[in-house]
């Protein structure tokens, strides 16, 4: 008889709002202007999704001035750009289409908020990843960027002026909370976003995982190495209990050996990993294993962003 695993789903799962719209619209961008269509970076860090829309007709270049055909459409990604490069994208007269997620667009407003207050933003997130360089560049003054508790010790800023802060909205909610209170010991005068920066997808996510955590003896989280959000998730994972943690970029090369000695695997995908790589690696193990699945339900997402009119046919 062949070996019994018991695989606990984290739920929810998987792709977000923000991911599926960016997705949309390029393929609507496809569908209306023909191929191709240029998207600036990753439209969203999943390379399964990316290799399919490249099949469709996308070209992916990192800056504008890579673009070859500049009478053909670009997307800009989900994680959002510097207010450089929509300016550029008028320079060189291309027909551009804006795919940053609206969760992302919100801590921009609340950027330029604090900018016209002259208030200094402390930006809670990592170094070089789009979304950070995004909203960094929303402004034309310093953004002060803290990526764990130690850097706010050498913010050089004073101690007694009002300071506000945004935050990446992939992060760790654990490990932001701590900064957060780190920022607060240190300034008097702190003024916050109206709303939790980090987005209801991350939060979710690391949530169902947490849950089921300390069940697992090896947890698989489907996404992808440059996807914060991804990384985030192997990390509460380990932090929760689950005694080890891996990430799977590419489902065919998971050596089965791994579950060798142990019984409880743990299963979620990041909000850029779509669900059929999920619904693979089920197969994969029902084909080399005994499974019995349990689906845990942490909360039901019904959060919907719509493609711009002006992409419609
Ligand atoms: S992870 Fe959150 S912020 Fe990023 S695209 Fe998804 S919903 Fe938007």
């Amino acid at each position: 008889m062949n070996k019994k695993l018991n695989i606990f789903l984290a739920g929810p799962r998987g792709f977000c709002a923000g991911v599926d719209r960016a997705i949309e619209m390029v393929k609507e961008a496809l569908n209306k202007y023909g191929q191709p269509v240029y998207v600036r970076h990753e439209i969203v860090h999943n390379k399964y999704v990316v290799e399919n829309l490249k099949s469709e007709g996308a070209i992916f270049v990192e800056e504008l001035n890579e673009i070859k055909d500049k009478s053909r459409p670009v997307i800009f990604s989900a994680h959002g750009v510097p207010k450089s490069v929509p300016k550029e994208a008028l320079e060189l007269k291309l027909l551009y289409f804006d795919a940053t997620c609206p969760l992302v667009s919100k801590i921009h407003k609340e950027v330029e908020h604090f900018d016209k207050k002259n208030l200094p933003v402390i930006l809670i997130g990592h170094r070089n990843h789009p979304e950070v360089i995004g909203t960094m560049g929303q402004s034309n003054r310093e953004i002060y960027l803290v990526e764990k508790k130690e850097d706010v010790k050498n913010l050089q800023l004073n101690q007694n002026s009002f300071v506000a802060y945004v935050t990446q909205t992939t992060l760790s909610v654990d490990d932001t909370k701590d900064i957060i209170k780190e920022i607060k010991r240190k300034f008097k005068n702190v003024i916050e976003p109206k709303k939790n920066d980090i987005c209801y997808a991350t939060t979710n996510r690391q949530e169902a995982v947490k849950k089921i955590a300390k069940n697992c003896d090896y947890f698989l989280v489907i996404g992808a190495s440059n996807s914060s959000n991804s990384l985030r998730l192997v990390e509460v994972a380990k932090n929760y209990g689950s005694k080890k943690a891996i990430l799977v970029e590419d489902v065919d090369s998971l050596n089965l050996n791994i579950f060798e000695d142990i019984n409880n695997i743990g299963i979620t995908a990041s909000a850029s990993s779509p669900e059929i790589l999920v619904e693979k690696l089920l197969n994969k193990l029902k084909d080399n294993f005994e499974i019995k699945i349990n689906e845990a339900h942490y909360q039901k997402e019904d959060i919907y962003f719509k493609v711009p009119q002006s992409l419609k046919n």
